[in-house]
């Protein structure tokens, strides 16, 4: 239960909820439904009572800050039926956490050390608020922060893991994303059929999942349930090996890998420089490349060459139309050349909102120069002004991923 005004004016939209919808789901958990109400006592009670009622336990997340609008202790504690006590121990990690801060601690602080009687205290090393386990029968209610991050750090550290250990089970739950990028999700999950109908008939352990994730790709998540962690990272190893095998190089990482972890361990591995040469995407290649910790071993940089007297004067573009195969075979000689990198790439293109010399909206022309040899891949994005030019970044990053993917290292 997401509790909070803003969230039913649309002021901002219940991101918590599904992360933690998504993090039950992970462990095992059920989850049935998801509320949203108002910072209103009355409205609040009744929704954990109705939550409670048809559920054995609630999560409710926001309302545990120090103002006179949050009020979730309150809710929880009558709908336990029981007076609020005030816990002088947490007073003073809620006073030492200000100072950490430089920040003098207000009186409406001591609120959050408020807790129902017979209920716990989740702390919180990540902001004021602590979070409260609360037993009612032989149901629960948690409550923790809204603040996002603190949110997130409660639910992995204390609520997930007292959830399961309510549930009795004792099993260790894994799970790994399979990073995919160039396949829509309904091809992907007819390539991927015959093994998540060879896994149903095996008792349905690991699972596959599908998630698609805007321009970063699709996602392929194997989840396995074992008696030990150990076992479960088993399972998982030998599934990803499966999945590999039926999709080949559309697979660039797993997890937190992004397309630009992926270029850089390949420049790195075959100990490349990459240099390039930007136009639509006015510097968006290189930004992406500099968020791998450690580029600068592999990268050189980029030229943002977006008037065409840049890339005639600059980098050598023959004059003529700059949205050509010619412009984008040149641009890429050219980054290596002026940055004197081993490989250079580029992109040219029309983002848009009007056509330019002559090629409509969306045509984007790619550069590769590598070990001597230049070759250029044109192709047509759909969507607008923005989408062009993330679609652009990625699919350029993507098709050298490809090719260095082909070099013998
Ligand atoms: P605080 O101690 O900061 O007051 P709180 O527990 O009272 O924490 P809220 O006041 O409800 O939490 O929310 C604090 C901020 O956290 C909100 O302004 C909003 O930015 C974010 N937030 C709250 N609930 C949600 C939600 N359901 N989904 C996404 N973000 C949320
Ligand atoms: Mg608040």
């Amino acid at each position: 239960m997401a509790v909070g005004t803003e969230l039913l004016l649309g002021q901002i939209v219940d991101t918590n909820s599904s992360w933690i919808g998504e993090q039950l789901a992970l462990a095992g958990v059920d989850s049935h439904f998801q509320t949203k109400v108002g910072d209103n006592l009355a409205r609040i009670v009744l929704a954990i009572r109705e939550a409670l009622a048809r559920s054995d336990a609630v999560i409710v997340c926001g309302g545990l800050g120090p103002t006179q609008d949050d009020i979730t202790r309150e809710a929880i504690a009558a709908v336990m039926n029981v007076p609020l006590e005030r816990d002088d121990s947490i007073i003073e990690s809620i006073r030492a956490m200000f100072g950490t801060r430089g920040r003098e601690m207000s009186d409406n602080n001591l609120r959050q050390a408020d807790k129902p009687v017979g209920a716990e205290f989740i702390p919180n090393d990540r902001g004021t608020a602590p979070g409260l386990i609360a037993p009612v029968g032989h149901k629960v209610i948690y409550a923790v922060p809204g603040v996002p991050h603190e949110m997130q750090h409660l639910i992995s550290t204390a609520v997930i893991p007292d959830l399961v250990e309510r549930s009795g089970e004792r099993a260790a739950i894994v799970s790994r994303v399979i990073r995919t990028w160039g396949l829509a999700e309904s091809t992907l999950a007819e390539q991927l059929q015959p093994r998540i109908d060879a896994l149903d008939a095996a008792g349905g352990n690991p699972t596959i999942a599908f998630l698609a994730s805007g321009i970063e790709g699709i996602k392929v998540r194997i989840t396995a349930k074992a008696p030990t962690r150990e076992d479960a990272l088993k399972l998982i190893e030998a599934e990803d090996a499966e999945v590999r095998a039926v999709l080949g190089s559309i697979v660039f990482g797993v997890d937190d890998d992004t397309m630009e972890d992926a270029v850089g361990a390949l420049l790195e591995e075959r100990a490349l420089s990459l240099g390039v040469a930007e136009s639509m995407t006015g510097g968006l290649v290189a930004s992406r490349l500099v968020n791998v910790a450690g580029s600068s071993d592999w990268f050189r940089g980029s030229i943002v060459s977006y008037a065409s007297e840049v890339k005639y004067d600059l980098l050598g573009v023959p004059r003529g139309p700059v949205v050509s195969d010619q412009a984008a075979a040149a641009m890429a000689e050219g980054a290596a050349r002026l940055l004197k990198s081993d490989v250079g790439i580029s992109v040219t293109g029309v983002a848009g909102p009007s056509e330019q010399d002559g090629q409509p909206v969306g045509t984007v022309i790619f550069g590769f120069h590598i070990d001597g040899a230049t070759d250029v891949v044109s192709i047509r994005l759909p969507g607008d002004r923005d989408r062009i030019r993330q679609f652009a970044t990625i699919t350029l990053l993507d098709q050298l991923r490809r090719r260095l993917l082909d070099r013998v290292t």
